[in-house]
Parts: structure tokens; C-alpha cells; sequence
């Protein structure tokens, strides 16, 4: 028996405008239930790609299949998807309930089974209650809510988002990322995820595709991409802090994995300062500063200005320096 085709297959895609490259000879597959995070700095083609596997833009080049069919022209509404951006698109004159049933309406559900549709999806996303209500009417985080129900109605094959939660403040931001976690896993969809933040991208996808300059630098399930970065660009962008430049090569250093405190050599503290997830600490060295975040009990161990610190340099990845 033959294997069933990937739910989205992109086959050297490339997209440009004018002279600025935007996408270059992307090639990736998602399969259904699978996150994928598209994971990037500002401006390296995560939206433009997004908007070509939604059929928003027409690559250059290249081919974007949905179940082993080519798809490439097919405008957004033949494609089986749901979207949401970072700007929720809310339709301002319609109460929350029409803004849901939208969807199903266009593709042909008659109204009845649409609001049907739009009330099972508001309950998904904890609305149910709302749905009389303007959009103006609702917080930030409660027209995201909306936006994602929106997407959800019609049942999609394929969620595509689009820095979803970048407009909220932080504590919104923790919550509904928890709720998109949940979602993710129940609605069965493929989901493709476009973020700039690499702790969205870990708590929300088990595959990451990290993107540089139009290109995926990197792809695989989302632990094995942040253990072992591909480049030191790339350890870098993920958020590692100790990287030592060498001839070529920087040699990346992880405190978790190579880090033995309270044995080995003497340090001096430079700086240990209250941090989000622990004490941020800074020891100096002669082959250089090592940066930490301790918790309270260990920071502890920070007695004066000194401290001992081992080194296991086996555990210490060597990485083409590419920055
Ligand atoms: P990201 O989503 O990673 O921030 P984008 O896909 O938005 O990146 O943009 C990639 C590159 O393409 C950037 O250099 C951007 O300026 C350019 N670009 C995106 N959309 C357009 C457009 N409609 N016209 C011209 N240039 C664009």
C-alpha cells in the first residue's frame, strides 16, 4: 500500500518582490495534528510563506500541494484552511456569532448549520456567552478568541496563524497560548505557526523551521532544534547567551548540559541580578564570561565575589560560525 500523501508538501518554493528576495527554495512537509512553527527574526519571509501555502500570494517558483494535490493556483477558499492573523480582521459591523458563522456561510452551509457551526467553535475557545456581542465590545484577547473560532468553525484541514499573539500584553499572551496549546491537539488540523519568539515556538509546536534570509536554515521536532543548533546563528536566535568565537567555528556552551557548580575552577562574579525565570548570573574567567540563570537556592551558592564553576568541555557543541 502506498503511504498517504503529506497534508501540505512545499516543493522549492521561492517568492520574491522586486529585487528583495522574500522566500528561497523552501521545501517542507506537514502532516495532520502536526504544529509546525515557521521561527525567525523580522523580515525573513514567515508571513510571505504563510500567505503562499494560504494561497494569499502566487510563488515565483515552486509547487504547494495539499493532500498530493498541486495546489500552487488555487485561490485561499479551494484550500480546505482556516486563518488568523495578528490583527484579528474582525468584521466591526457583524456581532461576534455572524464573525464565526462567516465562514462555514462560504462554503456553502446554510445559515442554520453555520450558527451551528460558530457556537460549537465559540465554545471551544471558552466565548460561549458572547455571542451577541459587537466586536469593539471585546477585549484584545477576547477578539483574538474570536478570530481563532472564526478559523475553527469550518472545520479546516489546515490552520495557518500568523503571530497570534504578538498584539496581547504578556499575561494574556501566557494564557491563551496555554488555550492554543489545547486547541492545537484537539481540532486534529495541521497547524502552521508563524512567530518571532522561540519560547512561543517551543511551547506551542512539535516541529520548527527556522528561517534566515528567505531560507529554513534548520527543520526537525522542536527539542532536538534547540539541543543541538544546526549554526551559531542559529544557537544564537534561540537564545543561547554563551558562545565562544573561534577560528570558523564558535563553541557553544549550554550551563544545563556542561556546567557543574560548586567543583572546579575559581570564577569572579561580574553581576548576579534578579532575572524573569531565576538569577541572572555572570562569572568572568580568563577564557571568558560565562552567563548563568541560577535559582534562588543555588544562586545561594554565589558567596562573595567568587565562585566554583566545572567545565565539561564533551558537552560543548562546536558550531559553524555564521553570524
Ligand atoms: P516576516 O514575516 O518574517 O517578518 P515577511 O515575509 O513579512 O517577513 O517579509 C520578508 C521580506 O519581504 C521583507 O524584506 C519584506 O520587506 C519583504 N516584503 C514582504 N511583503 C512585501 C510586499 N508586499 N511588497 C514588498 N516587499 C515585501
Amino acid at each position: 500500500m502506498r503511504a498517504d500523501p503529506p497534508l501540505l508538501e512545499l516543493s522549492a518554493v521561492s517568492r520574491r518582490y522586486g529585487g528583495t528576495v522574500a522566500v528561497q527554495d523552501v521545501s517542507l512537509t506537514l502532516s495532520p495534528g502536526e504544529t509546525l512553527a515557521l521561527l525567525g527574526p523580522s523580515g525573513c519571509g514567515k508571513s510571505t510563506l504563510l500567505r503562499v501555502i494560504a494561497g494569499l500570494e502566487r510563488p515565483d517558483a515552486g509547487q504547494v500541494r495539499l493532500n498530493g494535490q498541486d495546489r500552487t493556483a488555487s485561490p485561499p477558499e479551494q484550500r480546505n484552511l482556516g486563518l488568523v492573523f495578528q490583527d484579528y480582521a474582525l468584521f466591526p459591523h457583524l456581532n461576534v456569532l455572524d464573525n464565526v458563522a462567516y465562514g462555514p456561510r462560504r462554503r456553502g452551509q446554510g445559515r442554520l448549520a453555520a450558527k451551528t457551526a460558530a457556537r460549537a467553535a465559540l465554545a471551544q475557545v471558552s466565548l460561549d456567552g458572547l455571542e451577541r456581542r459587537r466586536i469593539h465590545e471585546l477585549s484584545g484577547g477576547q477578539q483574538q478568541r474570536v478570530a481563532l473560532a472564526r478559523a475553527l468553525a469550518p472545520n479546516p484541514a489546515l490552520l495557518l496563524l500568523d503571530e497570534p499573539l504578538s498584539n496581547l500584553d504578556e499575561q494574556l499572551r501566557a494564557s491563551l497560548r496555554q488555550d492554543l496549546g489545547r486547541l492545537f491537539a484537539d481540532t486534529g488540523a495541521g497547524v502552521v505557526l508563524v512567530t518571532h519568539d522561540q519560547h512561543e515556538a517551543r511551547a506551542l509546536a512539535g516541529r520548527v523551521a527556522l528561517m534566515r534570509a528567505g531560507r529554513v536554515v534548520q527543520i526537525g521536532e522542536t527539542d532536538k532544534v534547540f539541543r543541538r543548533p544546526a549554526t551559531a546563528w542559529a544557537a544564537a536566535f534561540l537564545g543561547e547567551r554563551n558562545l565562544y568565537p573561534q577560528p570558523g567555528v564558535e563553541v557553544l556552551l549550554v550551563p544545563e548540559r556542561a556546567v557543574t557548580l560548586g567543583v572546579g575552577e575559581v570564577w569572579t562574579v561580574l553581576e548576579s541580578v534578579p532575572g524573569v525565570s531565576g538569577i541572572e548570573v555572570t562569572l568572568d574567567h580568563r577564557l571568558g564570561a560565562l552567563r548563568l540563570t541560577l535559582s534562588p537556592r543555588e544562586a545561594g551558592l554565589v558567596s562573595g565575589s567568587e565562585m566554583q564553576a566545572e567545565i565539561d568541555r564533551d558537552q560543548c557543541l562546536v558550531l559553524l560560525d555564521d553570524r
